[in-house]
């Protein structure tokens, strides 16, 4: 079963469910189908509508991460991405929430130059960037396994 969108010639939009698509031209040719608001035959499939695709279009982009799927033959960089993870951790100083501020704090010179890390939403991070501080990525590594 297929569902589709359709409008009639008056604008009248409703759903109707077809049992494939040539039932659906089928029946749409031999005007089988009718609105059930003034029950007219004369029915297409209906365009999205143009206000909702206009609203979809103007949001901002989600910001997209880099993301990979590795497989069970991919456990050595699975290693090496745990491993860079941990000389990340040991090297730096855990600083929570308080990335963005004291990132930009360390780049401003109003902080001793040390290696820290923690949390930055995506567009924190993407303005710290744009600041031209030099932040890196972690890995993000699924915790529980292996
Ligand atoms: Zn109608």
């Amino acid at each position: 079963m297929i569902r589709f969108s359709l409008v009639c010639e008056n604008s009248h939009e409703f759903e109707s469910w077809f049992a494939s698509n040539d039932s659906y031209d089928f029946q749409i040719e031999n005007d089988l189908v009718s609105c059930p608001h003034c029950n007219v035959t004369k029915v297409s499939k209906a365009v999205m509508a143009p206000a909702v695709a206009r609203k979809k279009r103007t949001a901002a982009a989600p910001v997209k991460q880099n993301v990979a799927l590795l497989g069970e033959s991919d456990r050595e960089l699975r290693t090496m991405a745990h491993e860079l993870h941990a000389k990340i951790v040991a090297a730096t100083v855990d600083v929570g929430a308080e990335f963005p501020q004291e990132a930009r704090r360390i780049h401003d010179g109003a902080a001793p130059v040390r290696p820290i890390r923690g949390q930055a939403s995506l567009e924190e991070a993407r303005d710290l960037m744009e600041e031209g501080v030099s932040i890196l990525p972690m890995p993000i590594l699924p915790e529980d396994r292996g």
